[in-house]
């Protein structure tokens, strides 16, 4: 590791990446790379968590090969210096601001969307020029091992190279000096990623969980609210970061909206036969979300096969806030409703909780909109409906407090993976006397009037 972080910051320093033609030539050649392999990447998918090629395609390639798209197309002009304005005290200055590569970077990865979530970061970090060392998750081994496959074989590994691994090759690499780490995960890794990037003082982004409440108030579109909580909830079998994480409900329509939930549930027939629903990853998150299934507050489903890794889209209701599910991120295909009778002392009670990845709230009152937004700190969210914040390049994807920190996605990507140089330029045909010695009143003078009129 020690010899590719070396090999990769010689390649660096040879400044092959600040070419915008590379950078696009490797974008296109990433792009291939996913196109002509689509149907091993499918196979992977499915054999690590039963996913199907629909749901792949939806949420995992297609995001990233729009990704890619944009990035070609848009990065000259993320490359530009912009121009900035100059105060009086640098006439006849100009200044601006100009993005370069930070250099060798370090991207790790969850297993929850495992090509999207590697992916998606390579293509910001290939955008801003830089150098790529990633490690997927060895939670989905399948998908890490086909990204390894193929995108050694397609690059130069002192460009970009796929390290396989758990917790022993991630702590042996983050022994070495990176110039970034975007880092996927859990919060408690997040500490250790943290850390192990101080004694470098590598920059870091910080991708985590948490629980992603739903408000729901009584004056909200109940079917359309269900429907959409529904599907962003049970996608992926519930293991999706910004994932409804608990429903919190005006209990005058919480009847309705179980109803509703349950007719939703239904109509999309949830099952690998339909190849519209996916496995838990693994035994130990089945045994983890079993453990959470209450069987006196089951509204609905509630099955589970430890053989077939398969826990059914179950709703549980009369939820409080000190029962175990609400302890700790559910990441699973269960979704516990609890009720408020006044919104201010819901908000409040989310309040206390660690600040969430997202946040969703269902109404038709402004004034309900943007006390949610005002009063709750999250990285983003949607209202009206769940998940779709994702799928739009144009608005930076994030956490903050323990759901992380930084983001990414289009522009905001390309910025993650930058340094921002801030440049001025002077010429040399005039000098102002003012901040030269010897220091006098009338000096002085002007340069508060200078400074006060700016
Ligand atoms: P995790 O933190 O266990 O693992 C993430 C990565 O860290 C893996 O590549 C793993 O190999 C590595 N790792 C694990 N333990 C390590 C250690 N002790 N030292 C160094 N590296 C270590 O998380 P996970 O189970 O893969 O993912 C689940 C969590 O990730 C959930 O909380 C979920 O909300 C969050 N998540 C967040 C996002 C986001 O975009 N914010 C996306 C997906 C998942």
């Amino acid at each position: 590791m020690k010899d590719l972080v070396a090999n990769q910051r010689f390649f660096f320093n040879s400044h092959a990446t600040k070419d915008i033609r590379y950078r696009i030539q490797q974008l296109a050649c990433l792009e291939n790379v996913l196109n002509t392999n689509i149907k091993l990447l499918d196979k992977a998918i499915y054999d690590d968590f039963k996913k199907s090629s629909f749901e792949n395609y939806l949420t995992e390639i297609g995001l990233v090969l729009h990704d890619i798209k944009q990035a070609k197309k848009k990065l000259a002009r993320w490359s530009s210096k912009q121009k900035v304005k100059t105060n009086f005290g640098n006439f006849p200055a100009t200044s601006y601001t100009i993005p370069e590569p930070l250099g060798v970077t370090l991207i790790i990865s969850s297993w929850n969307y495992p090509y999207q979530l590697s992916l998606a970061p390579i293509v910001a970090a290939i955008a801003a020029g830089n150098t790529i060392i990633v490690k997927p998750s060895e939670i989905s081994p399948q998908t890490s091992n086909v990204m390894a496959t193929i995108l050694n074989e397609a690059f130069d590994p002192n460009f970009l190279k796929v390290i396989q691994g758990g917790v022993q090759q991630t702590t042996e690499l983050l022994k070495q000096k990176f110039d970034k780490i975007f880092f996927t995960g859990s919060t408690t890794v997040g500490k250790i990623v943290y850390k192990a990037a101080a004694a470098h003082l590598t920059p870091v982004t910080l991708e985590l969980g948490g629980k992603s409440p739903v408000f729901i108030t009584k004056d909200a579109n109940i079917k359309m609210a269900a429907k959409r909580i529904v599907w962003g909830k049970f996608l992926n079998a519930g293991q999706t970061c910004i994932a409804p994480d608990y429903i919190y409900i005006d209990a005058q329509v919480s009847d309705a909206f179980l109803k509703a939930a349950k007719i939703e549930i239904e109509k999309a027939g949830y099952s690998f036969k339909n190849n519209n629903y996916v496995q838990i990853i693994n035994d130990r998150n089945f045994d983890r979300l079993t453990a959470m299934l209450d069987s006196t507050k089951i509204y609905h489903g509630g099955d589970s096969n430890r053989e077939q890794r398969y826990i059914a889209p179950t709703i549980l209701q009369d939820v409080c806030l000190d029962d175990p599910i609400m302890q700790q991120e559910v990441f699973g295909p269960i979704l516990p409703v609890l009720t408020f009778t006044d919104l201010d002392t819901a908000v409040r009670n989310v309040q206390l909780l660690p600040k969430p990845l997202s946040c969703y709230v269902f109404t038709s009152s402004n004034q309900v909109k943007k006390k949610i937004i005002k009063e709750i700190s999250f990285g983003g969210g949607a209202i009206n409906d769940t998940i779709m914040h994702i799928s739009n390049p144009n608005l930076p994807f994030g956490g903050v407090g323990s759901s992380g920190f930084g983001r990414y996605h289009g522009k905001a990507g390309f910025d993650a993976f930058s340094n921002f140089k801030s440049i001025l330029d002077k010429p040399t045909w005039y000098e102002s006397s003012l901040k030269y010695a010897p220091y006098t009143q009338k000096k002085l003078a002007i340069i508060k009037k200078l400074l006060k009129n700016q």
